[in-house]
């Protein structure tokens, strides 16, 4: 069903099941706020399903489930179908890093009697509006004796938060007068960890010394292993129901985690399939998909040439070459939704709409399409029609008007192995804001539309 509210279609029991999807995925979210919670989480998740490691097997065949994880920061999984691997994959594929502030590897210092961490801004936001709101420290402190630290303090509601100060609008004049842009600026973005009360070391009284005393007994760590730490400053807290009929979700990083947790469930949910299929999920997006952990990675191409071996039990390049040749892909990624106090930036005949359904982006890019992945219309022919025998709802959407902006997602790197790839995903307001907005609908629909497209693309 193209371009039609789906909340109209569902009978009693299908409304139900929508309401009850989400709340796996708000579970699902409030739990990984970055890469390497959505890599533990999907994990969990993939052997509840009776998945099992890579490592385990030796040989694959028909039925397998597998998954395989890349420095924690990456997760595949796979169901081997009845036709060979050689034959090409079926792929959903996504990203699980989200905006966010980073710590700086020399972070700690303190200001009349404040305590502050130092932050690098990751990916692309609007500054000022991470500022005055409660924030969480997650992520991990490797020492130099081989152990790893685990952190995640702010989201128990027990624990303490962190929070950037702003300007009071009383000495505000000067300040308001700057753009958007430059209100807040990447500098600026320095967290209060500590506050006036201080610890004696060296015969001086501070408050920095008071904050690594804390961290010290805490974790047994000291000042220099931030240099070996990975430490995300994310907003606090659950991800919640959004409106009075509770029809939406408001959460941090929905930006890629809604279409990494629908596909993944779409694939967890399936079985018996003709063509192997498999749920990528990467790293590093919103920074150019670089890296060991980013799409441009070459983990998951050799990954799928180990996989060719375990089936064939001998392998050679072309073997390879052919899977890829052959393989479709979604590039589950989400779309900016049509928001009704910003009609300006839209074109209204090419837009995602909250509750439309998963929205198809044949292309993405900016100007004159520069840096997009322009799907074959023989591709989203397919599609359309998997889309409507299956009874999803679905929809098409350009990143807004002509000329407002763009951007890219990981399409165009699957690409480049000739695969036909297209982007697919939920309809999202705020994007790369603290909290995003998203419709339980599309959510469903993604989820539903993913497993349409793995059980019948060929
Ligand atoms: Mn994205
Ligand atoms: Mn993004």
């Amino acid at each position: 069903m193209y371009n039609k509210n789906a909340w109209e279609k569902y009978t009693a029991k299908e409304f139900d099941a929508v309401m009850e999807f989400s709340e796996g995925y708000k579970n699902y979210l409030t739990a990984s706020k970055t890469e390497r919670e959505m890599v533990i989480s999907s994990v969990e998740l993939a052997k509840k399903y009776g998945y099992k490691d890579i490592k385990e097997f030796k040989t694959l065949k028909t039925g397998d489930k597998v998954y395989a994880t890349n420095k924690g920061k990456n997760f595949a999984a796979f169901i081997i179908g009845k036709k060979s691997i050689k034959e090409g994959l079926n792929i959903l594929g996504a990203h699980i890093d989200s905006p966010r502030l980073d710590i700086k590897e020399n972070p700690l210092y303190e200001d009349n009697n404040i305590a502050y961490l130092d932050t690098h801004y990751y990916g692309g936001i609007i500054k000022y509006q991470w500022v005055t709101r409660p924030m969480a420290l997650h992520g991990v402190i490797c020492k130099k004796d081989g152990t790893n630290v685990i952190v995640n303090i702010g989201e128990d509601e027990n624990d303490p938060v962190f929070c950037i100060s702003d300007l009071l609008v009383h000495l505000s004049q000067d300040k308001l007068t700057k753009t958007a842009a430059k209100a807040v600026e990447g500098e600026d973005l320095d967290l209060i960890i500590g506050g006036g009360i201080t610890f004696k070391e060296d015969d001086k009284k501070t408050v920095k010394a008071n904050i690594l005393n804390i961290l010290k007994q805490k974790y047994g760590t000291d000042e220099e292993d931030f240099v070996s730490a990975e430490l995300e400053v994310v907003p606090a807290g659950k991800t919640r129901d959004l409106g009075l009929d509770r029809s939406m979700v408001l959460g941090y990083g929905q930006d890629d985690k809604v279409c990494s947790y629908t596909s993944l469930m779409a694939l967890l949910d399936s079985s018996d399939l003709e063509r192997t299929s498999s749920v990528y999920l990467v790293d590093k997006e919103e920074v150019g998909s670089i890296g060991a952990t980013g799409a441009e990675s070459k983990w998951y191409f050799n990954l799928v040439a180990r996989m060719i071996a375990m089936q064939e039990g001998n392998y050679n390049e072309l073997m390879l070459i052919d899977c890829l040749e052959k393989t479709f892909m979604l590039s589950s990624d989400v779309s900016a939704g049509y928001d009704p106090l910003y009609k300006g930036v839209f074109e209204a005949k090419n837009a995602s709409y909250l509750g439309n359904g998963i929205t198809f982006n044949k292309y993405t890019g900016a100007r004159g399409k520069s840096g997009c992945n322009d799907a074959m219309p023989e591709y989203v022919a397919k599609i359309r029609k998997i889309m409507d025998d299956n009874n999803i709802n679905y929809q098409t959407a350009e990143l807004g008007r002509v000329d407002a902006g763009g951007g890219g997602t990981i399409a165009y790197i699957m690409g480049n192995y000739n695969m036909n790839v297209i982007d697919a995903g939920v309809p999202v307001l705020s994007m790369h804001a603290p909290q995003e907005i998203t419709s339980k609908a599309d959510i469903y629909e993604a989820y539903l539309g993913y497993k349409a497209f793995i059980k019948n693309i060929k």
